[in-house]
């Protein structure tokens, strides 16, 4: 059967590990030392690494790993980033056999210029694209490329499970509350987070519906919050690129 596992690693990322009774594939691996030890603990044999983007804290514990595990990994070749095996962008797919699943690439530029999410089984593995109530910041893209990205989210099913890199929910949370004090849903799901992180849970994953309610960044569409990001700029904004782009400049000053 297959499952899903958050590993902890440095502050508050999560090493999302897919594992069946034999094997194991992670994604974003910044760390090696955690999955090392998970894998030797649970007998388990590493199968695939799968990089959603560049960045250290999710690729730094590739040439570790490599060196235990001879296996593909599927990223975004830089020249910094030798670990990578087999380049990957929008429209390819990635089979991880031994654990009979398959996932679709979708290209999520903005954090990076070339972030991508893995799709597949009612799951997305989306990196630094999106967080509970957040999104990555733009260090590579464009506002207007970063808005297309959550619109390629927004287009998934409801009921897609979404496995964000960080834990940064109530603090995201924190935001969000002064952008839509009166949003119902995230009051509710402030709650809810407070009560799992209490008990030391990951707040991840958290579901599309669950986000289209609460996450300022994917509500550009929304009244309520294109009147208070409005308000904030201090000039009338509409289109969902203006929105966004001013809802993240908000964040951005938080
Ligand atoms: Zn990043």
């Amino acid at each position: 059967m297959l499952t899903v596992i958050p590993i902890p690693a440095f502050e508050d990322n999560y090493i999302w590990l897919l594992r069946n009774e034999r094997h194991a594939a992670v994604v974003d691996p910044g760390d090696a030392g955690p999955v090392l030890d998970y894998l030797a603990r649970e007998n388990l044999a590493l199968t695939a690494i799968l990089n959603t983007h560049h960045h250290g804290d999710h690729t730094g514990g590739n040439a570790e790993l490599l060196a235990a595990y001879p296996v593909p990994v599927y990223g975004q070749q830089r020249p910094a980033l030798t670990s990578v095996s087999i380049a990957i962008a929008e429209g390819n797919r990635v089979a991880l056999p031994e654990l009979g699943l398959s996932f679709d690439v979708l290209g999520f530029p903005g954090h990076t210029s070339d972030h991508v999410g893995f799709y597949g089984h009612g799951m997305l593995f989306c990196g630094d694209t999106l967080f509970s109530c957040g999104c990555g910041k733009l260090f590579e893209g464009t506002p207007a490329q970063m808005t297309a990205s959550m619109q390629k989210i927004l287009a998934l099913p409801d009921d897609t499970l979404l496995y964000s890199a960080h834990e940064y929910t109530l603090e995201n949370i924190g935001f969000a509350k002064r952008v839509e004090p009166d949003n119902e849903a995230l009051l509710q799901w402030e709650q809810e987070a407070l009560g799992l992180r209490e008990k030391g849970l990951p707040t991840l994953p958290t579901s599309l519906s669950q986000e289209k309610r609460t996450n300022p960044f994917l509500r550009f569409s929304e009244p309520g919050l294109i009147d208070a990001v409005s308000r904030h700029a201090g000039r009338p904004l509409s289109d969902p690129v203006a929105v966004f782009a001013a809802t993240r400049a908000w964040r951005d000053q938080y």
